[in-house]
Protein backbone atom coordinates (compact mmCIF):
# COMPACT_ATOMS: atom_id res chain seq x y z
CA UNK A 1 0.00 0.00 0.00
CA UNK A 2 1.80 3.07 -1.13
CA UNK A 3 -0.46 5.32 0.73
CA UNK A 4 1.54 9.09 0.68
CA UNK A 5 2.80 8.91 4.12
CA UNK A 6 1.84 11.72 6.87
CA UNK A 7 5.22 12.01 9.41
CA UNK A 8 5.21 13.99 12.22
CA UNK A 9 8.53 13.58 13.82
CA UNK A 10 8.51 12.80 16.78
CA UNK A 11 10.68 15.18 18.97
CA UNK A 12 12.31 13.38 21.81
CA UNK A 13 11.14 15.28 24.86
CA UNK A 14 12.08 15.35 28.56
CA UNK A 15 10.73 11.98 30.43
CA UNK A 16 7.17 12.65 31.01
CA UNK A 17 7.34 9.73 33.10
CA UNK A 18 9.29 11.33 35.83
CA UNK A 19 6.55 14.14 36.23
CA UNK A 20 5.99 14.20 39.91
CA UNK A 21 2.42 14.06 41.70
CA UNK A 22 3.45 16.77 43.92
CA UNK A 23 4.20 19.66 40.89
CA UNK A 24 0.33 20.09 39.03
CA UNK A 25 1.10 23.02 37.12
CA UNK A 26 4.59 20.92 36.13
CA UNK A 27 2.39 18.03 35.23
CA UNK A 28 0.19 19.85 33.32
CA UNK A 29 2.95 21.66 31.30
CA UNK A 30 4.84 18.28 31.02
CA UNK A 31 1.57 16.99 29.13
CA UNK A 32 1.45 20.23 26.94
CA UNK A 33 5.49 19.74 26.41
CA UNK A 34 4.92 16.28 24.72
CA UNK A 35 2.00 17.13 22.51
CA UNK A 36 3.44 20.25 20.94
CA UNK A 37 7.08 17.59 20.35
CA UNK A 38 5.50 17.39 16.69
CA UNK A 39 7.51 18.54 13.39
CA UNK A 40 6.16 18.51 10.32
CA UNK A 41 7.68 16.84 7.24
CA UNK A 42 8.26 18.90 4.40
CA UNK A 43 7.19 16.09 2.13
CA UNK A 44 4.23 15.02 3.32
CA UNK A 45 1.50 17.20 1.43
CA UNK A 46 -0.14 19.58 3.65
CA UNK A 47 -3.67 18.85 2.78
CA UNK A 48 -2.62 15.70 4.74
CA UNK A 49 -2.44 17.46 7.73
CA UNK A 50 -5.40 19.51 7.23
CA UNK A 51 -7.33 15.86 6.96
CA UNK A 52 -5.39 14.61 10.45
CA UNK A 53 -6.36 17.25 12.21
CA UNK A 54 -9.79 17.12 11.70
CA UNK A 55 -9.42 13.51 13.00
CA UNK A 56 -7.26 14.37 16.02
CA UNK A 57 -10.17 16.32 16.81
CA UNK A 58 -12.34 13.69 16.53
CA UNK A 59 -10.65 11.52 18.22
CA UNK A 60 -10.48 14.60 21.51
CA UNK A 61 -14.09 14.88 21.43
CA UNK A 62 -14.24 10.60 21.61
CA UNK A 63 -11.76 11.22 24.72
CA UNK A 64 -13.66 14.19 26.30
CA UNK A 65 -17.05 11.90 26.18
CA UNK A 66 -14.85 8.82 27.58
CA UNK A 67 -14.01 11.03 30.13
CA UNK A 68 -10.42 10.69 29.03
CA UNK A 69 -9.61 14.66 29.67
CA UNK A 70 -6.22 13.95 29.89
CA UNK A 71 -6.09 12.54 26.48
CA UNK A 72 -8.42 15.04 25.26
CA UNK A 73 -5.90 18.18 26.31
CA UNK A 74 -3.16 16.27 24.59
CA UNK A 75 -4.86 16.19 21.67
CA UNK A 76 -6.45 19.49 21.97
CA UNK A 77 -2.67 20.88 22.02
CA UNK A 78 -0.91 18.96 19.65
CA UNK A 79 -3.52 20.58 17.03
CA UNK A 80 -2.86 24.05 17.91
CA UNK A 81 0.80 23.76 17.76
CA UNK A 82 0.53 22.12 14.08
CA UNK A 83 -2.12 24.84 12.86
CA UNK A 84 -0.88 27.83 14.67
CA UNK A 85 2.78 27.19 14.21
CA UNK A 86 4.24 24.94 12.27
CA UNK A 87 1.74 24.68 9.53
CA UNK A 88 2.91 27.73 8.23
CA UNK A 89 6.28 26.99 7.61
CA UNK A 90 4.94 23.86 4.95
CA UNK A 91 6.73 24.96 1.84
CA UNK A 92 3.45 24.17 0.04
CA UNK A 93 1.13 25.71 2.84
CA UNK A 94 -0.21 28.06 -0.16
CA UNK A 95 -1.99 24.97 -2.10
CA UNK A 96 -4.35 24.27 0.81
CA UNK A 97 -7.42 25.45 -0.28
CA UNK A 98 -8.95 28.04 1.08
CA UNK A 99 -12.12 26.10 2.03
CA UNK A 100 -10.00 23.81 3.99
CA UNK A 101 -8.01 26.78 5.79
CA UNK A 102 -11.36 28.56 6.94
CA UNK A 103 -13.03 25.56 8.02
CA UNK A 104 -9.57 24.36 10.21
CA UNK A 105 -9.26 28.58 11.75
CA UNK A 106 -13.29 27.56 12.86
CA UNK A 107 -12.14 24.57 14.37
CA UNK A 108 -8.82 26.38 15.71
CA UNK A 109 -11.13 28.83 17.79
CA UNK A 110 -12.83 26.14 19.41
CA UNK A 111 -10.55 24.36 20.00
CA UNK A 112 -8.44 27.28 22.13
CA UNK A 113 -11.42 27.92 24.04
CA UNK A 114 -12.10 24.25 25.10
CA UNK A 115 -8.07 23.16 25.74
CA UNK A 116 -7.94 26.69 28.06
CA UNK A 117 -11.02 25.32 30.08
CA UNK A 118 -9.76 21.82 30.28
CA UNK A 119 -6.68 22.86 31.26
CA UNK A 120 -8.59 24.34 34.26
CA UNK A 121 -10.10 21.61 35.63
CA UNK A 122 -7.03 19.17 34.99
CA UNK A 123 -5.74 21.30 37.03
CA UNK A 124 -8.03 20.88 39.69
CA UNK A 125 -7.82 17.23 38.78
CA UNK A 126 -3.76 17.01 39.61
CA UNK A 127 -4.66 19.05 42.46
CA UNK A 128 -6.98 16.90 44.04
CA UNK A 129 -4.97 13.97 42.98
CA UNK A 130 -1.68 15.07 44.99
CA UNK A 131 -4.45 16.16 48.22
CA UNK A 132 -5.56 12.54 47.89
CA UNK A 133 -2.25 11.16 47.92
CA UNK A 134 -1.00 13.18 50.94
CA UNK A 135 -3.87 11.99 52.91
CA UNK A 136 -2.60 8.40 52.10
CA UNK A 137 0.56 9.21 53.15
CA UNK A 138 -0.30 10.57 56.25
CA UNK A 139 -2.69 7.47 56.83
CA UNK A 140 0.12 5.38 56.37
CA UNK A 141 2.17 7.08 58.88
CA UNK A 142 0.01 6.97 60.78
CA UNK A 143 -0.99 3.52 61.04
CA UNK A 144 3.07 3.17 61.52
CA UNK A 145 3.29 4.85 64.04
CA UNK A 146 1.10 3.61 65.97
CA UNK A 147 2.33 -0.03 64.72
CA UNK A 148 5.92 1.25 66.49
CA UNK A 149 4.30 2.85 70.05
CA UNK A 150 2.50 -0.62 70.64
CA UNK A 151 5.96 -2.80 69.34
CA UNK A 152 7.66 -0.53 71.97
CA UNK A 153 5.26 -0.64 74.59
CA UNK A 154 5.67 -4.52 74.12
CA UNK A 155 9.06 -4.23 74.57
CA UNK A 156 9.05 -2.26 77.70
CA UNK A 157 6.38 -4.85 79.41
CA UNK A 158 8.85 -7.34 78.63
CA UNK A 159 11.77 -5.48 79.62
CA UNK A 160 9.85 -4.92 82.85
CA UNK A 161 9.12 -8.74 83.72
CA UNK A 162 12.58 -9.26 82.73
CA UNK A 163 14.47 -7.13 85.26
CA UNK A 164 12.08 -8.63 88.06
CA UNK A 165 12.45 -12.11 87.58
CA UNK A 166 16.40 -10.98 87.75
CA UNK A 167 15.69 -9.38 90.88
CA UNK A 168 13.66 -12.29 92.08
CA UNK A 169 17.24 -14.32 90.99
CA UNK A 170 19.24 -12.03 92.96
CA UNK A 171 17.00 -12.46 95.66
CA UNK A 172 17.29 -15.54 95.94
CA UNK A 173 21.38 -16.21 95.59
CA UNK A 174 21.41 -13.95 98.15
CA UNK A 175 19.84 -16.33 100.24
CA UNK A 176 21.70 -19.35 99.10
CA UNK A 177 25.09 -17.52 100.11
CA UNK A 178 23.70 -17.03 103.49
CA UNK A 179 22.58 -20.37 103.66
CA UNK A 180 24.83 -22.67 102.49
CA UNK A 181 23.03 -25.55 104.06
CA UNK A 182 20.19 -25.33 101.74
CA UNK A 183 20.19 -28.11 98.59
CA UNK A 184 17.64 -28.21 96.93
CA UNK A 185 17.14 -29.34 92.96
CA UNK A 186 15.93 -25.71 92.84
CA UNK A 187 19.31 -24.11 93.72
CA UNK A 188 20.36 -26.64 90.23
CA UNK A 189 18.11 -24.81 88.02
CA UNK A 190 19.40 -21.89 89.43
CA UNK A 191 23.20 -22.71 88.75
CA UNK A 192 22.45 -22.46 84.84
CA UNK A 193 20.74 -19.44 84.82
CA UNK A 194 23.95 -16.89 84.88
CA UNK A 195 25.42 -18.97 82.03
CA UNK A 196 22.06 -17.93 79.75
CA UNK A 197 22.15 -14.46 80.88
CA UNK A 198 25.30 -13.24 82.08
CA UNK A 199 25.20 -9.72 81.51
CA UNK A 200 22.09 -8.74 82.77
CA UNK A 201 23.17 -9.03 86.58
CA UNK A 202 26.45 -6.61 86.10
CA UNK A 203 24.85 -3.75 83.44
CA UNK A 204 21.90 -3.51 81.53
CA UNK A 205 22.13 -5.31 78.10
CA UNK A 206 23.73 -3.37 75.38
CA UNK A 207 21.28 -5.42 72.81
CA UNK A 208 18.42 -2.82 74.49
CA UNK A 209 20.10 -0.23 73.93
CA UNK A 210 20.80 -0.95 70.76
CA UNK A 211 17.41 -1.34 70.02
CA UNK A 212 15.85 1.08 71.75
CA UNK A 213 18.00 3.41 69.26
CA UNK A 214 16.56 1.61 66.49
CA UNK A 215 12.99 2.32 67.21
CA UNK A 216 14.24 5.57 67.59
CA UNK A 217 15.53 5.76 64.11
CA UNK A 218 12.77 4.45 62.59
CA UNK A 219 10.47 6.88 64.53
CA UNK A 220 12.12 9.31 62.51
CA UNK A 221 12.34 7.94 59.03
CA UNK A 222 8.87 6.16 58.41
CA UNK A 223 8.47 3.48 56.17
CA UNK A 224 6.92 5.86 53.86
CA UNK A 225 10.18 7.62 52.27
CA UNK A 226 8.33 10.94 50.84
CA UNK A 227 11.88 11.75 48.59
CA UNK A 228 10.36 9.23 46.32
CA UNK A 229 7.22 10.32 45.28
CA UNK A 230 5.16 8.10 42.46
CA UNK A 231 5.78 9.80 39.39
CA UNK A 232 2.72 9.96 37.10
CA UNK A 233 2.57 8.21 33.94
CA UNK A 234 0.57 9.61 30.43
CA UNK A 235 -1.62 7.08 29.46
CA UNK A 236 -1.55 8.06 25.73
CA UNK A 237 2.26 7.60 25.53
CA UNK A 238 3.41 4.90 27.72
CA UNK A 239 0.62 2.74 27.46
CA UNK A 240 -1.68 1.37 24.41
CA UNK A 241 -5.29 1.58 24.53
CA UNK A 242 -6.83 -2.17 23.63
CA UNK A 243 -8.04 -2.19 20.07
CA UNK A 244 -10.74 -4.72 20.00
CA UNK A 245 -11.23 -6.68 16.20
CA UNK A 246 -14.15 -8.62 15.53
CA UNK A 247 -12.86 -12.04 14.26
CA UNK A 248 -15.36 -11.87 11.06
CA UNK A 249 -13.00 -8.79 10.07
CA UNK A 250 -10.48 -10.95 8.72
CA UNK A 251 -12.90 -13.65 7.22
CA UNK A 252 -14.66 -10.73 5.59
CA UNK A 253 -11.49 -9.06 3.99
CA UNK A 254 -10.54 -12.36 2.40
CA UNK A 255 -13.73 -13.08 1.08
CA UNK A 256 -13.60 -9.61 -1.01
CA UNK A 257 -9.94 -9.93 -1.79
CA UNK A 258 -10.64 -13.36 -3.19
CA UNK A 259 -10.51 -12.57 -6.90
CA UNK A 260 -7.28 -10.07 -6.26
CA UNK A 261 -5.71 -12.77 -4.29
CA UNK A 262 -6.07 -15.59 -7.38
CA UNK A 263 -4.85 -12.45 -9.76
CA UNK A 264 -1.81 -12.42 -7.17
CA UNK A 265 -2.83 -8.68 -6.58
CA UNK A 266 -2.79 -6.97 -3.35
CA UNK A 267 -5.99 -5.61 -1.24
CA UNK A 268 -6.04 -2.80 1.20
CA UNK A 269 -8.69 -1.66 3.42
CA UNK A 270 -8.91 0.99 6.04
CA UNK A 271 -9.89 -0.16 9.72
CA UNK A 272 -12.27 2.46 11.27
CA UNK A 273 -13.89 2.70 14.28
CA UNK A 274 -14.21 4.66 18.02
CA UNK A 275 -13.39 5.04 21.15
CA UNK A 276 -15.67 3.44 24.14
CA UNK A 277 -14.90 3.19 27.46
CA UNK A 278 -10.97 3.19 27.31
CA UNK A 279 -11.15 1.22 24.27
CA UNK A 280 -10.56 1.74 20.48
CA UNK A 281 -13.27 -0.36 18.63
CA UNK A 282 -12.62 -1.33 15.14
CA UNK A 283 -16.73 -1.29 13.66
CA UNK A 284 -15.95 -0.46 10.21
CA UNK A 285 -13.74 -2.14 7.18
CA UNK A 286 -13.55 0.70 4.71
CA UNK A 287 -12.05 -0.83 0.80
CA UNK A 288 -10.96 2.29 -1.10
CA UNK A 289 -10.60 2.80 -5.18
CA UNK A 290 -7.15 1.19 -5.57
CA UNK A 291 -5.38 -0.96 -8.12
CA UNK A 292 -2.98 -3.68 -6.63
CA UNK A 293 0.48 -5.65 -7.56
CA UNK A 294 1.93 -8.78 -5.86
CA UNK A 295 3.62 -6.72 -3.84
CA UNK A 296 1.90 -3.00 -3.58
CA UNK A 297 -1.14 -1.71 -3.31
CA UNK A 298 -2.01 1.80 -4.33
CA UNK A 299 -5.37 3.78 -3.06
CA UNK A 300 -7.30 6.67 -5.15
CA UNK A 301 -9.86 9.02 -4.71
CA UNK A 302 -8.92 9.01 -0.50
CA UNK A 303 -11.50 12.01 -0.32
CA UNK A 304 -14.82 9.10 -0.72
CA UNK A 305 -13.34 7.33 2.69
CA UNK A 306 -12.64 10.54 4.44
CA UNK A 307 -16.03 11.79 3.53
CA UNK A 308 -17.70 7.93 4.76
CA UNK A 309 -15.78 8.93 8.00
CA UNK A 310 -17.36 12.66 8.74
CA UNK A 311 -20.43 11.17 8.09
CA UNK A 312 -20.25 8.65 10.20
CA UNK A 313 -17.96 9.93 12.89
CA UNK A 314 -15.51 7.39 12.83
CA UNK A 315 -11.93 7.69 13.78
CA UNK A 316 -8.64 5.92 11.88
CA UNK A 317 -7.96 2.54 13.68
CA UNK A 318 -5.17 0.93 10.83
CA UNK A 319 -5.23 -0.91 7.98
CA UNK A 320 -5.14 -4.10 6.65
CA UNK A 321 -4.06 -5.67 3.41
CA UNK A 322 -3.17 -9.12 2.00
CA UNK A 323 -0.20 -10.78 0.44
CA UNK A 324 -1.21 -12.75 -2.34
CA UNK A 325 1.63 -15.44 -2.32
CA UNK A 326 4.34 -14.55 1.14
CA UNK A 327 4.01 -14.70 4.44
CA UNK A 328 2.06 -12.48 7.56
CA UNK A 329 5.16 -9.51 7.57
CA UNK A 330 5.84 -5.79 6.69
CA UNK A 331 8.15 -5.09 4.10
CA UNK A 332 9.79 -2.03 4.07
CA UNK A 333 6.97 -0.13 2.50
CA UNK A 334 4.77 -1.22 4.31
CA UNK A 335 6.57 0.07 7.40
CA UNK A 336 6.55 3.58 6.18
CA UNK A 337 3.19 3.57 4.70
CA UNK A 338 2.15 2.15 8.72
CA UNK A 339 4.33 4.89 10.08
CA UNK A 340 2.01 7.37 9.26
CA UNK A 341 -1.03 5.64 10.91
CA UNK A 342 1.22 4.88 13.97
CA UNK A 343 2.21 8.78 14.16
CA UNK A 344 -1.34 9.81 13.96
CA UNK A 345 -3.03 6.85 16.46
CA UNK A 346 -0.30 5.83 18.56
CA UNK A 347 -2.52 2.40 18.81
CA UNK A 348 -3.04 1.79 15.14
CA UNK A 349 -2.30 -1.52 13.51
CA UNK A 350 -0.95 -3.39 10.53
CA UNK A 351 -3.07 -6.55 10.00
CA UNK A 352 -1.50 -8.58 6.81
CA UNK A 353 -3.26 -11.61 5.55
CA UNK A 354 -1.00 -14.27 3.99
CA UNK A 355 -4.01 -16.71 2.68
CA UNK A 356 -1.56 -19.33 0.87
CA UNK A 357 0.19 -19.62 4.17
CA UNK A 358 -3.02 -19.49 6.36
CA UNK A 359 -1.51 -17.05 8.46
CA UNK A 360 -2.56 -13.36 10.08
CA UNK A 361 -0.29 -10.70 11.35
CA UNK A 362 -0.97 -7.81 13.55
CA UNK A 363 1.44 -5.77 13.71
CA UNK A 364 2.65 -2.27 14.88
CA UNK A 365 6.12 -0.18 15.21
CA UNK A 366 7.79 -0.46 18.55
CA UNK A 367 7.03 2.91 19.91
CA UNK A 368 10.70 3.27 21.42
CA UNK A 369 12.69 2.53 17.87
CA UNK A 370 10.92 1.37 14.87
CA UNK A 371 8.26 4.50 14.95
CA UNK A 372 11.39 7.11 15.41
CA UNK A 373 13.89 5.28 12.81
CA UNK A 374 11.07 4.93 10.06
CA UNK A 375 9.77 8.32 10.58
CA UNK A 376 13.52 10.00 10.11
CA UNK A 377 13.97 7.59 7.03
CA UNK A 378 13.98 9.36 3.65
CA UNK A 379 14.42 6.67 1.73
CA UNK A 380 11.54 5.45 -0.70
CA UNK A 381 10.22 2.27 -2.65
CA UNK A 382 11.63 -0.70 -1.17
CA UNK A 383 14.70 -0.16 0.27
CA UNK A 384 16.85 -2.19 3.16
CA UNK A 385 16.69 -1.69 7.07
CA UNK A 386 18.51 -2.40 9.38
CA UNK A 387 17.10 -6.11 10.82
CA UNK A 388 18.39 -5.65 14.20
CA UNK A 389 16.65 -4.40 16.57
CA UNK A 390 13.26 -5.27 15.58
CA UNK A 391 11.65 -2.39 14.22
CA UNK A 392 8.15 -3.88 14.46
CA UNK A 393 6.67 -6.20 17.00
CA UNK A 394 3.04 -8.12 17.66
CA UNK A 395 0.73 -5.65 18.24
CA UNK A 396 -0.62 -7.25 21.65
CA UNK A 397 -3.03 -5.09 22.37
CA UNK A 398 -5.38 -6.63 19.80
CA UNK A 399 -7.91 -8.12 21.08
CA UNK A 400 -10.22 -10.38 18.92
CA UNK A 401 -14.05 -10.31 19.83
CA UNK A 402 -15.92 -13.35 17.97
CA UNK A 403 -19.17 -11.45 18.50
CA UNK A 404 -18.36 -8.10 17.64
CA UNK A 405 -19.99 -7.13 14.34
CA UNK A 406 -18.45 -5.36 10.98
CA UNK A 407 -19.54 -2.97 9.01
CA UNK A 408 -17.85 -4.04 5.58
CA UNK A 409 -17.73 -0.54 3.09
CA UNK A 410 -16.67 -1.26 0.07
CA UNK A 411 -15.98 1.83 -2.04
CA UNK A 412 -13.99 0.58 -5.33
CA UNK A 413 -15.90 1.40 -8.68
CA UNK A 414 -17.15 -2.17 -9.55
ZN1 LIG B 1 2.73 -5.88 2.66
ZN1 LIG C 1 12.85 3.26 5.31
Amino acid sequence: MNKERLETKTVKHPAVKDVDISDPHGRLKAIADCASAVEIDPNTPPQRYYRSGVEMIRYADMSMKDNDLLHAYHLYVKFITIFVEKIRNHPQFHVVPLKDKQLNQQTLREVMTKAEELKKQLLEQFKAEYEKYLEEVREREKIERERLKKEEQEKLRGEEERKNKLATLAAVRAEKAMSTSVVSSEENKLKKVPSIIPKPLISPSSDIIAQTSKDKFFRRTPTIDRSTKPSVLMSDNHTLRDIVLPTKLMHNFLKLAFTNTMNNKETCGILAGKLERNRLLVTHLLIPEQIGSPDSCLTHNEEDIFDYQDQHNLITLGWIHTHPTQTAFLSSVDLHTHCAYQLMMAEAIAIVCAPKYDETGFFILTPEYGLDFIANCRETGFHPHPAEPSLYTKAKHCKLDVTAMIEVVDLRRK
